[in-house]
């Protein structure tokens, strides 16, 4: 305990005064706000907002949906801000692509960008942001330990992220992986006091002593007895370290829990596990807490937003991180009911460099108003999946997460993909848990049947694994048509 406190009370303080690092009062602020009542509160979002509205008219695409909404050139108070907004059409990535740099940004003072990418394929997104942002990003990391350990500074984590990059591109440039050792080598070198060092020691002082974070590589599909072998050596090295925290794509979380159940193991001093980068349906959370012997925290963010929401563990959904964004559910333009399903726009109320308004994310979840047991009052979310695995069916919009638990209700199934061949004929692969008896395959199709309520032809095989996408996330539905356009 000595090492956070020191950082707590000396390292960051003193940081702030001598550097433009902020994170650390930006964490307190957070922390405050959620203490702070209803008017208050608003008016800090709304004086963000209308900073944020403001910035945006420097840039062309922001500019041309202002004028859209009705703004002929002026300034927005903070009081005509939220009306502003919801005059908005919501903005895609294509937009922002097609756009990209000078169309989205708001200021030609480059030197202080960095790129913030998201992992996806056909729908990828680099958005740019400025020192603030990335302070408030660092916070909103600590707020989310927060609220899933109840802990911030120090906490030992291991990370298995989906994407192979997130783990190579920052640590294969052959320079010493510790924070000592780098200062050593670069103090030899003659280069301790250089911009890139500093850098790179920040990073280091970072993963190394304030996130104490180890990172493993993704798990690559397998058959499942190389897979099995393959668990059983990251269950090694997880207990090896014995983090409290342990956060992972959640199918390698699922995997791993079920591996832990089978050969009888515990992982000591684990207390939450929380997903990496993908959606993990109730079904999925149950077995990876039930295996792991730890709750598993929820928590939702992407590479360009930051963190953005985190659950408590005493109600559903995740709270969401009020003071740094507004989460919009609509349906077909309108918002949705509150608990309805939704299409989530996003909007950032910190980063002006590249504002993001009504920024339509690609997921889809719903949003819960209303105290919870713990005490905060932020409105809480919780997300079911990529728009474009929503199907449409007779009862109704079936998200990633809806389809999802007809499989994985069964513990014998690992992985699966769902293809609708035609309107309403699905063909499902489906991949057997290593070591485990047969999946019951009639048994999902009328678990499926009875869910969707209208299907013609469903076929079901057995597979020895699934293919993941090139950005190394899972893909579980394929829908015939978009129902995405129904949301
Ligand atoms: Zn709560």
């Amino acid at each position: 305990m000595f090492v956070p406190a020191l950082l707590r009370k000396l390292l960051f303080p003193l940081a702030e005064r001598l550097t433009r690092t902020r994170f650390w009062s930006y964490y307190a602020d957070s922390l405050r706000y959620e203490r702070w009542g209803g008017e208050e509160r608003e008016a800090l979002r709304n004086r963000r907002l209308s900073e944020v509205l403001n910035a945006a008219l420097g840039s062309a695409l922001h500019r041309q949906r202002l004028e859209e909404a009705g703004l002929t050139a002026r300034l927005i108070s903070p009081e005509e801000s939220r009306s502003f907004l919801e005059g908005l059409r919501p903005v895609s990535k294509a937009d922002f692509r097609r756009h990209f740099p000078t169309g989205v940004t708001t200021s030609q003072d480059a030197a202080d960008w960095r790129y913030l990418s998201t992992a996806g394929t056909t729908d990828r997104m680099t958005v740019i942001a400025d020192f603030v942002k990335r302070d408030q990003c660092r916070s909103s990391e600590l707020h989310a330990l927060r609220l899933l350990l109840g802990e911030d500074v120090g906490v030992s984590t291991v990370e298995i992220p989906p994407d192979a990059c997130n783990v190579v591109c920052g640590l294969v440039d052959g320079s010493p992986p510790t924070f000592g050792r780098y200062a050593w080598h670069a103090l030899r070198k003659g280069k301790l006091f250089g911009r890139e060092a500093r850098t790179e020691l920040r990073g280091r002082f970072e993963r190394q002593f304030v996130l104490r974070l180890l990172t493993l590589p993704p798990i690559a599909p397998a058959p499942s007895g190389p897979l099995a072998q393959t668990l059983g050596l990251y269950l090694d090295q997880i207990a090896q370290v014995r983090p409290a925290y342990l956060r992972g794509y959640p199918l390698y979380l699922m995997w791993l829990a079920d591996s832990c159940r089978d050969r009888e193991r515990t992982l000591k001093g684990l207390r939450v596990a929380a997903p990496f980068g993908g959606l993990a349906s109730p079904a999925m959370a149950a077995r990876i807490g039930a295996g792991l012997g730890a709750r598993f925290g929820d928590k939702y963010g992407t590479s360009e937003l930051g963190t953005v929401a985190a659950s408590c563990g005493h109600s559903p959904g995740m709270h969401i991180f009020e003071d740094l964004f507004i989460i919009e559910a609509i349906r077909q333009g309108r918002p949705a009911e509150p608990g309805q399903v939704g299409r989530l726009v996003m909007t950032d109320l910190i980063n002006t460099t590249m504002p993001l308004l009504r920024y339509d994310v690609g997921d889809v979840g719903r949003l819960y108003a209303g105290p919870c047991p713990c005490g905060r009052t932020t409105a809480r979310l919780e997300v079911l999946g990529r728009v474009q695995e929503v199907l449409d069916s007779p009862a109704g919009n079936l998200t990633a997460s809806d389809v999802a638990d007809t499989f994985f209700a069964d513990p014998a199934i690992a992985n699966f993909r769902v293809e609708e061949t035609t309107p309403r004929s699905f063909e499902a692969a489906v991949v057997a848990r290593p070591g485990g008896h047969a999946p019951d395959l009639r048994a999902w199709q009328e678990r499926f049947a009875a869910l969707h309520t209208g299907v013609g032809k469903v076929r079901a095989r057995l597979a020895p694994f699934v293919q993941p996408e090139p950005n190394g996330k899972y893909r579980f539905v394929f829908p015939a048509a978009s129902a995405g356009d129904l949301l």
